[in-house]
């Protein structure tokens, strides 16, 4: 039998692109279906699984702002993004008998549940799976500070960041340098000092001031998101 999960309870980070194939914008189902059975496969350990997804494949507050549009109004916009890609990954792993909940920043009673830390505990000891949408509820932040900011609340014990084409933290762009090197781990200071693609700066801060680690791995894997989860494969651990 497979060895025991390291971690009881985590939270899984992916931006909104994971979810949209080679499409270049918006959702594309079989993704979603295929980031899905991901998650099932660790949900299917008996892990507890926090989800927040980013809204990056639909709308970013910053490049609505950047076209004249009223910064917090973009920014709304953008929380409203994530709502949509968590309602499609609500369906997806519905559909593979995964019971999983919605959890809105932002109340819309008629589409998810409103934010209640103890009813999310709940969920969560219930083995459901909790999405996490519209991020924190407030302009200016990120999906990456309201991941971190929900994986304290929840008392997760890990951060895994799902990327796409990349499998962990790189001393510099690989995509550019053929000799980047990855990091097996590397500290929460290391990552701001020196500005490595982890997460944004006051996510990390929020992870560094929680001593919660991050896990950067590749989505791409198939089996990656478990494999790292038993400690497999290769990741970057910042702590
Ligand atoms: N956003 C926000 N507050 C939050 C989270 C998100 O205002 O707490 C907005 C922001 O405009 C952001 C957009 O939602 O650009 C989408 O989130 P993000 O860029 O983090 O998505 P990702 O890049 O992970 O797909």
């Amino acid at each position: 039998s497979p060895a025991k999960p390291a971690f009881k309870r985590v939270m899984l980070k992916i931006s909104g692109e994971a979810l949209m194939g080679d499409q270049g914008f918006g959702l594309h189902p079989p993704t979603v279906q295929r980031v899905a059975q991901e998650v099932k496969a660790v949900h299917d350990l008996g892990v507890e699984i926090c989800m927040v997804i980013g809204g990056g494949n639909i709308f970013r507050g910053l490049s609505g702002s950047a076209q004249g549009m009223e910064r917090t109004t973009a920014d709304y916009m953008g929380m409203l993004a994530t709502v949509m890609n968590a309602l499609a990954m609500q369906s997806a792993l519905e559909g593979l008998g995964v019971f999983c909940r919605v959890i809105s920043a932002i109340r819309m009673d008629e589409v998810a549940e409103p934010y209640i830390r103890r009813r999310a505990v709940r969920h969560l000891e219930k083995k459901r799976v909790c999405i996490f949408a519209a991020g924190t509820g407030n302009p200016y932040f990120t999906t990456d500070t309201a991941a971190a900011l929900r994986a304290n609340e929840m008392a997760c014990e890990a951060i895994f960041m799902g990327k796409n084409g990349v499998d962990g933290v790189y001393d510099k762009d690989p995509k550019k340098h053929a000799d980047a090197k990855r990091y097996d781990h590397v500290s929460f200071d290391d990552c701001l000092a020196k500005n490595l693609k982890v997460m944004d700066a006051s996510a990390i801060a929020l992870a560094r001031d929680n001593n919660l680690p991050i896990m950067v791995f590749s989505l791409d894997e198939p089996g990656g998101f478990r494999g790292v989860l038993a400690g497999e494969g290769t990741y970057t651990r910042v702590q």
